[in-house]
C-alpha cells in the first residue's frame, strides 16, 4: 500500500512563528500539508470541553484545531514536542508535552506524528527531530533531509527579513510561502501618532479570533504596532539583560526580551501586553515587566484572555488605553512645544489645540 503522503498541521502554538520552516521543508521532501481552518468561536469551544477550564487558551484552541484536522479527515497529525530550544533554555510543560496531552484527551484514529527537540538532551538535536518528523513518510536519507531543512530555513528566513522590515504579518506570510521577498521601508516610529509594543506570544497576537483582530484594531486608531517578530535574536537578548534577567523559559525572548528592548525606546509610547489566562510562565514575565514599566514612566496595558473575553469589553479597554496615550503625548508636546510648524495629530478633539511637531 502506498503510503499518504500527507501530514496536518493544526493553525496553533508553534504555527505562528514557526510554519514558514515546516513549509519549505514539508514541500521540499513531497510531502503536502493540510492546515487547519482559521480559529472560530466552535475551534475554541470544542477544543475547551476536552480538558479542564483552568487549562490555558493556546492549548484549549490548538485542541479545537486538531479536531478540525481530523474532520477534514487528515490522518497524519503534526504534534512536536518542543522540550528545550537551546541548552538549558526550556518550554513551559504544556509545549514540552503537547503530543501526550492529544494522545489522552482525544479520542480519534489518528497517527500523530511525534518528534522531539531537546537540545539540553544528547541525541535530540535539529537534524535528529527532523528526521523524526518524516520517518513515518519513509523518508531516512539524512542529505536529503539536510537539503530540505535549508530550504526551510530559506522560506523562514525571507519571512522574518519581511516582518523585520515593518511588513504586516499575513502580507509576510504570504509573500514567503509564495517564495518571494520584499523589504518595505522601515517604519519611522517619529512619523506615525503613537507607537506601542505588544508583548505576547505569536499565538495569541496573530490568532485572530484570540484576540479579536488587535492589530486591525489599534491601526484603525492611528497605532503603530512592534512586536518581538521585528527583533533580532540579539535584540531581544539585550532586552533581557535590561530588565536584569537571565533567560530560562524558551519564550523569554518573546515576552521579557522584547519588553526590555522596547522599555529603553523613547520612540514607544506604551507597552500592552497580552496573556492567556491559566498561564503560569506568564502571569511571572507580566508581573516583572509591569514592575519595569513602571520604573521606566512607560504607561502598560494589561490584557488577560480565555475563550469567555467579550469583544465589546476588549475594545474599551483598549480605546482608553489609547485615548490615555493620545492625551498623554498631547501634554508633552505643548510644555515643549516651539514656534514651529505643526500638523494635526488624528482623532483629537478639535476643541483642544493638539498639535504634533513635522
Ligand atoms: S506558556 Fe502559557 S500560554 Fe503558552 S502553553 Fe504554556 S501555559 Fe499556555
Amino acid at each position: 500500500m502506498t503510503k499518504d503522503m500527507t501530514i496536518g498541521i493544526p493553525r496553533g502554538m508553534s504555527f505562528y512563528n514557526n510554519y514558514p520552516f515546516w513549509y519549505g521543508f514539508f514541500t521540499a521532501l513531497g510531502i503536502k500539508i493540510v492546515l487547519s481552518d482559521p480559529t472560530t468561536k466552535q475551534t475554541m469551544s470544542e477544543g475547551a470541553s476536552l480538558v479542564v477550564t483552568e487549562t490555558c487558551l493556546p492549548i484549549k484552541i490548538y485542541l479545537g484545531h486538531i479536531l478540525n484536522l481530523i474532520k477534514k479527515g487528515v490522518e497524519n497529525i503534526f504534534v512536536p514536542s518542543l522540550q528545550s530550544i537551546a541548552p538549558k533554555i526550556y518550554n513551559c510543560s504544556k509545549i514540552r508535552g503537547l503530543p501526550d496531552l492529544v494522545r489522552n484527551v482525544i479520542k480519534a484514529d489518528i497517527n500523530i506524528i511525534e518528534p522531539t527537540l531537546d537540545k539540553s538532551a544528547k541525541h535530540q538535536g535539529l537534524y535528529e527531530f527532523l528526521a523524526e518528523s518524516v520517518k513515518y513518510f519513509g523518508i531516512t536519507n539524512m542529505d536529503e533531509i539536510k537539503k530540505a531543512s535549508k530550504q526551510g530555513w530559506r522560506v523562514y528566513n525571507n519571512f522574518l527579513v519581511m516582518m523585520r522590515s515593518g511588513m504586516d504579518y499575513k502580507k509576510a506570510m504570504n509573500y514567503a510561502l509564495q517564495g518571494k521577498v520584499f523589504i518595505e521601508e522601515k517604519t519611522d516610529k517619529k512619523s506615525s501618532p503613537i507607537n506601542v509594543a505588544l508583548i505576547s506570544h505569536g499565538y495569541n497576537m496573530y490568532d485572530e479570533r484570540a484576540t479579536m483582530k488587535i492589530f486591525d484594531k489599534l491601526e484603525n486608531m492611528d497605532v503603530k504596532v512592534f512586536t518581538s517578530l521585528m527583533l533580532t535574536d540579539e535584540q531581544m537578548d539585550e532586552g533581557i539583560a535590561a530588565m536584569g534577567q537571565k533567560k530560562y523559559w524558551a519564550n523569554e525572548n518573546e515576552m521579557i526580551g522584547t519588553a526590555g528592548h522596547y522599555l529603553k525606546d523613547n520612540n514607544i509610547d506604551g507597552i500592552i501586553s497580552i496573556n492567556a489566562f491559566g498561564c503560569g510562565p506568564d502571569s511571572l514575565m507580566v508581573d516583572r515587566i509591569t514592575r519595569k514599566a513602571k520604573e521606566f514612566g512607560k504607561p502598560m496595558l494589561v490584557l488577560t484572555i480565555d475563550e469567555q473575553t467579550g469583544e465589546a469589553g476588549f475594545i474599551t479597554r483598549l480605546e482608553a488605553f489609547v485615548d490615555m496615550l493620545f492625551r498623554k503625548k498631547r501634554s508633552k508636546i505643548i510644555a515643549n512645544a516651539e514656534i514651529k510648524e505643526y500638523d494635526y495629530v488624528p482623532q483629537t478633539n478639535v476643541a483642544e489645540t493638539v498639535f504634533i511637531e513635522r
